[in-house]
């Protein structure tokens, strides 16, 4: 940094470092002032409290990666930010992470445990200022959840802490007005865009192919939905580009054609239409060749050093003793992998990049690997099979892959994949990083989500538990719904653990319109009641299936004096209370008979001259003649986890919910024997509800419930 030139791309909000590098810029430290060039690529998302991926490029003019490390960096250049206990330090500037969640309860116990560590501190190491000061407060403060916890003062220590480093130096100052100017900028670019979505990617002049790479392993979920509507947004409405869909079966031990066709079969649901759809398995020749030619300019060898000392080299930045074998000698291990012989078996090949790159994705990855298990399309050929780390920049770049876009947690792996292209000569393509999408109480994993469908804990890929795209229709999610819910998670490069009510709140704009109103009563003590003052006679009539909405079309209701409850509006009403049977009009309420609490028929006289405005209670009922009733079972869910976000080191098994199934049998109007599979449709005060079963003279339709996002819930 002699050369006072400092560039950093801050790609995601960088709340702890920014403040080091405002800092850095204004410290008068009697030093040529370096230029600090802040690149921001997304603005919009500084102070979103995301984890800092930060890639900067450090005084050696080697990148550093992540906010530690350049943090690090930077006090090698600043001896204000240097303490007299480096490893206190760098103990404080690893758990920078824990600062960084917008959930408070996540948040809660670091704040805490801060705020008890500096009890009887003034700094958080030692007697003078150091990088973790800075950093912590920068994060503290870029993040609003957390700068709102320290302003509400119930954290003692921590907001003396706080408010002692903002006097202590006038450069935060600077940085609260520049973190401020970001908030307006993103509030402005907001009201701008109102609710449209609206992300661009760089040099799209020479056209636009992007693809989505599924592994045939399970079925898509909401997160591969994500993956998928993202790629063709690019390709098909902001560009007018080419959508890949390559399916990337690079593991035959877990890649079946079922889930292939799965695969086909749910893009096509959710619109989306691939303009060709390829193998990576169409590329072994092309990949084993590459391979040979890595091997050959001696950017790669073959390896047998165990799995456990291979993890623990790499972590340690310990070279393999295979490293330096001779060209020939890599060949021939090659060929003895590719031949699958007990000897082949034992070894793999690594990429030769680096040894003890601080990026330890670069520390020499492994490229190519054995597996005898027969492949889904390619069968016995192959007993050698290319990583997802060298198939995948190496494809995208053979299949003209324009803008590869990847979850944000392959971004350390960005300059492996860069160096793969560069080492084969191959053209280079642009990495565009998304966020990964979670919910709470929700798995994503396909390894974790298929050991719930072996061990028979859902009824399979597509129970309405489950997050797969299948899954969340058969509970009731419309196309256009997650679209709209996904496309404006969009932009968002913040991994957050999302709720479900948004999304379910989502749906419901797009079914409430168009689902027919029907009636249901539970079976459970259902009241009879008699209607004095109706006809004799039953009769029916064609009443609108939605009041708002004529286009719907109508429905048969039938009337007659004598008609069912539901126990519960039935236990609510007072001798000679007015009431109004929904629909119909007004009744009194003449006659109670009970036994013990529970009602078990009532008198009831109608009153149609009376104001339905007037009344407190508006009941659903069904008429006993005049058509016949439809028994019907009304499933609800819960979810399937116990806890918001499971950890690695959590079992499974110890967070799965016990009870997450709840059905019902209710009786419901006639008209629902019409109803198909998938039919929408509202039973008035119970809610939204897909039909998954049709009815069937002595089998009941089911109808599993549609959440709405007040209740939650899948
Ligand atoms: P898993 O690790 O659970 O098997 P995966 O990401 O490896 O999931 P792939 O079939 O390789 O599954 O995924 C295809 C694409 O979907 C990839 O580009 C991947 O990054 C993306 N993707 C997977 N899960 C999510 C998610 N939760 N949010 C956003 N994108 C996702
Ligand atoms: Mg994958």
């Amino acid at each position: 940094m002699s050369q006072s030139q400092l560039v950093v791309a801050l790609r995601a909000n960088s709340a702890a470092l920014l403040p080091v590098l405002l800092v850095a810029s204004s410290v008068n430290e009697a030093r040529p002032s370096p230029v600090i060039n802040i690149r921001y690529e997304d603005t919009a998302l500084l102070q979103e409290g995301d984890k800092a991926i930060v890639q900067f490029t450090g005084a050696s003019g080697t990148p550093v990666y992540g906010t530690e490390n350049a943090i690090k960096e930077l006090r090698a250049t600043y001896p204000f930010l240097k303490g007299k206990d480096e490893k206190q330090e760098d103990s404080w500037l690893s758990e920078l992470d824990s600062f960084a969640p917008l959930d408070f309860k996540a948040l809660e116990p670091h704040l805490q445990r801060l705020d008890k560590h500096l009890t009887l501190r003034s700094f958080i190491v030692g007697y003078s200022l150091s990088a973790p000061d800075v950093a912590i407060w920068g994060a503290l403060r870029g993040n609003r959840v957390a700068a709102g916890a320290v302003k509400r003062g119930a954290l003692l220590n921590l907001s003396r802490w706080y408010s002692f480093v903002e006097e202590l130096c006038p450069w935060t100052a600077a940085v609260v007005e520049r973190l401020n100017a970001a908030a307006k900028e993103k509030k402005a670019a907001k009201s701008k865009e109102g609710a449209s979505y609206d992300i661009a990617l760089l040099n799209t002049e020479k056209g636009v192919v992007t693809r989505f790479p599924p592994e045939p392993s399970g079925y898509l979920h909401i997160g591969h939905a994500k993956a998928a509507l993202l790629n063709d947004y690019f390709a098909h409405e902001k560009y007018n580009g080419t959508l890949l869909l390559r399916f990337d079966d690079t593991n035959p031990s877990n890649e079946k054609m079922e889930f292939q066709d799965s695969i086909v079969e749910d893009l096509a649901l959710m619109g989306i239409k691939p303009d060709k759809t390829t193998y990576s398995s169409d590329y072994f020749d092309q990949l084993y060749q590459y391979c040979i030619q890595m091997i050959k300019d001696g950017n790669a060898y073959a390896d047998d050093t165990d799995k456990e000392t291979m993890g623990a080299e790499r972590m340690n930045g310990i070279a393999s003793k295979r490293r330096d074998a001779t060209v020939e000698e890599n060949l021939a291990r090659f060929e003895e992998m590719k031949k699958g012989t007990p000897e082949g078996l034992r070894w793999c090949i690594r990429a030769k990049i680096s040894v003890d790159n601080p990026n330890k994705a670069l520390r020499d990855p492994v490229i190519y690997r054995c597996n005898p298990a027969p492949h889904h399309r390619t069968g016995t050929k192959w007993k050698i099979y290319p990583t997802y780390d060298f198939c995948c920049p190496i494809v995208d770049s053979i299949e003209g892959v324009t803008h590869a876009l990847r979850t944000i947690e392959y971004r350390d792996r960005n300059p492996q994949y860069k160096w793969m292209i560069d080492a084969l000569k191959l053209r280079p393509v642009q990495v565009w990083d998304f966020a990964r999408m979670n919910f709470i109480k929700t798995l994503l994993s396909k390894r974790k989500l298929t050991k719930l469908v072996e061990t028979g804990a859902v009824w399979g890929w597509d129970d309405p538990r489950f997050p797969t795209i299948r899954g969340i229709r058969r509970r009731g999610m419309t196309v256009p719904a997650l679209r709209e819910f996904i496309l404006k998670q969009g932009p968002s490069k913040n991994v957050v653990n999302l709720d479900w009510t948004i999304f379910w709140a989502t749906n419901k704009k797009y079914i409430d319109p168009v689902a027919p109103r029907h009636t249901a009563i539970l079976k459970k003590d259902i009241v009879k009641a008699t209607v004095k003052g109706a006809p004799a006679a039953a009769y029916t009539e064609d009443k609108p299936k939605h009041a708002k909405n004529p286009a719907v079309g109508v429905k048969k209701v039938a009337y007659s004096g004598s008609i069912l409850l539901e126990q519960e509006d039935a236990k609510s009403f007072k001798q000679d209370e007015e009431i109004t049977l929904m629909n119909w009009g007004n009744a009194y309420v003449r006659k109670i008979h009970t036994s013990g609490d529970t009602v078990t028929e009532l008198e009831l006289e109608l009153h149609l001259e009376g104001d339905v405005k007037k009344t407190d209670k508006k009941v659903t009922w069904l008429s006993t003649e005049g058509q016949e009733m439809i028994p019907v079972e009304l499933v609800d869910f819960d979810y399937l986890l116990t806890k918001d976000s499971l950890q690695e080191e959590d079992k499974l098994e110890d967070f799965l919910n016990p009870n997450t199934e709840f059905r019902e049998d209710a009786v419901a109007d006639c008209n629902v024997a019409e109803l198909k599979e998938g039919d929408i449709i509202q039973f008035e005060r119970k809610g939204y509800y897909r039909l998954d079963r049709p009815y069937a003279p002595g089998e009941p339709a089911v109808l599993f419930n549609i959440p709405t996002g007040k209740t939650g819930g899948k």
